[in-house]
């Protein structure tokens, strides 16, 4: 049958907003027909401009409110909700972690899972400037060197002094390097062109040790102006341990290249995390809220009951953060992770901090889970920590044949959560306590989450 549409591109319609999406637009229905509205909120009273329409759906615009939510944060940089940055900036912060924990709570009714409880959001204190990392993009704008973030979907620069969700000390020092690159007439790459020096500039700092590391990316090897570069930010960063040169000569989306250039200090700096050291090089990967991470994993291992004799096996263990910090819990851990270099450095981090009974496998995880359920591996606890696509079923398999007596299950993703919790019923395994979402990335509309399933007959 064919759906009526009952709009039409470039009218007005006048609407209340009936709800969120995951992707935090609002939605004003006309004739039940939705139309998705950016930086509209739930029980606002709205005329929208449709600027855009499918079979099933249209975009729109807010031309006016006539009536404003009691959620709304005014003064939400409107150039933010236009990026990734912060598309949630316009809810309030209670606002935003309860819409997390219903996320959790209506896709687990869809499914019929009605029974199991979801707890309020852990959210932060202080839900702003809790980034580690920054990545900006540098381009000329009007001929002038600017830093920013794309907006959403384009390579459109949006150029800014604050990136309202990363540590300050990291906008700080991008301007510092612009500036430097203005006065010293550096040329940002130009994808077009092919022309020009820098294309990124990444930042990172130890929010514990408060080392700073400064990486630029850059097209080609040569750096013009090198030794000035060096010195000026040498002197306007003085947290900085480390400044590297990042060489990505590829045309291409990935951010940093294979080949890093010490220019001045160290190769990488250290921060700790439940008390354990960590290195960290210009790629590793190392989470960015170090602050929400650490109560995460704290959530994940204190429901993971271990006393020292268990153990335990850390899928998806990326460097190794959850494993090293369960080690001391547990008899053995065994961590498994794609990808290589992660690998590595998880054994240099295990090393580094004398940790002997953890073993690190390059493998895929669900790979590796059934060859260690052919070996005969009876872990008491399997922790897994997959990225957004969610749990294999061969790992789901594997795991069901050698039986822990406990999953704990680290999300990111609340549908494919809810998905593998109805594979893993078929295991005979369920959900025996509340889900605890964790709010990791305040202001956007990440949802993170811990689930303990057992094996139990039901
Ligand atoms: N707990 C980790 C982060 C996990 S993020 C830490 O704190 O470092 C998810 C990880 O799963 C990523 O490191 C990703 O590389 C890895 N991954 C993705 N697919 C995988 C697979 N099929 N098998 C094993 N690891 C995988």
């Amino acid at each position: 049958m064919k759906v009526q549409v009952p709009v039409h591109k470039n009218n007005d319609y006048q609407g209340t907003v009936a709800d969120l999406t995951y992707q935090g637009n609002g939605v004003v229905k006309v004739d039940d027909f939705p139309i998705f509205v950016p930086n509209a909120l739930p029980g606002e009273q709205v005329t929208v401009k449709v600027t855009k329409v499918t079979s099933h759906f249209a975009w729109g615009r807010v031309m006016e409110w006539q009536i404003k939510s009691a959620d709304r944060v005014e003064t939400a940089d409107q150039k933010l909700l236009q990026s990734g940055i912060a598309p949630l900036a316009n809810l309030k912060y209670d606002a935003q972690l309860k819409f997390k924990q219903r996320q959790i709570q209506e896709l687990l009714a869809k499914a019929h899972l009605n029974d199991i409880e979801v707890l309020p959001t852990m959210g932060m204190a202080d839900p702003y400037h809790y980034r580690n990392k920054a990545q900006v993009p540098v381009k000329l704008v009007r001929g002038q060197v600017e830093t920013g973030f794309y907006r959403r979907g384009s390579h459109k620069l949006v150029p800014t002094e604050d990136f309202v969700i990363q540590d300050p000390q990291l906008d700080k020092a991008i301007v510092v390097v612009r500036d430097l690159l203005r006065k010293f007439h550096i040329a940002p790459y130009n994808e077009q062109t092919g022309e020009g020096v820098i294309r990124t500039i990444m930042v990172r700092r130890g929010y514990y040790s408060h080392e700073m590391m400064v990486v630029l990316v850059t097209k080609k090897r040569k750096l013009p102006m090198k030794e000035e570069l060096v010195k000026g930010i040498v002197a306007g960063v003085p947290e900085l341990k480390s400044l590297v040169q990042n060489v990505n000569s590829q045309r291409t989306n990935r951010l940093l290249g294979n080949e890093d250039h010490v220019l001045w200090g160290e190769s990488a700096i250290h921060d700790t995390l439940l008390g354990i050291d960590f290195t960290i090089s210009p790629r590793s990967f190392y989470q960015v809220n170090p602050q929400q991470t650490e109560r995460l994993y704290s959530t994940a291992i204190k429901a993971a009951e271990l006393d020292g004799s268990q153990t335990v096996i850390d899928a998806y263990c990326g460097i190794g953060t959850i494993s090293l910090a369960v080690a001391q819990h547990a008899k053995e851990v065994y961590g498994v992770e794609v990808v290589a270099e992660a690998v590595n450095d998880a054994k240099h981090n295990a090393k580094a901090n004398g940790i002997r009974n953890v073993h690190f496998v390059a493998a895929k995880a669900e790979d590796q889970m059934a060859k260690w359920q052919e070996q005969g591996m009876q872990p008491d606890v399997l922790i897994v920590d997959p990225p957004r696509k969610g749990l294999d079923e061969q790992l789901i398999e594997a795991t069901g044949q050698m039986g822990p007596k406990k999953v704990v299950y680290v999300s990111c993703n609340p549908a494919t959560l809810v998905r593998d919790i109805q594979r893993w019923g078929e295991q005979g395994y369920h959900v025996v306590k509340p889900i605890q979402p964790v709010d990791m990335f305040p202001q956007t509309t990440h949802v993170e989450s811990v689930t303990v399933l057992e094996r139990t007959e039901k």
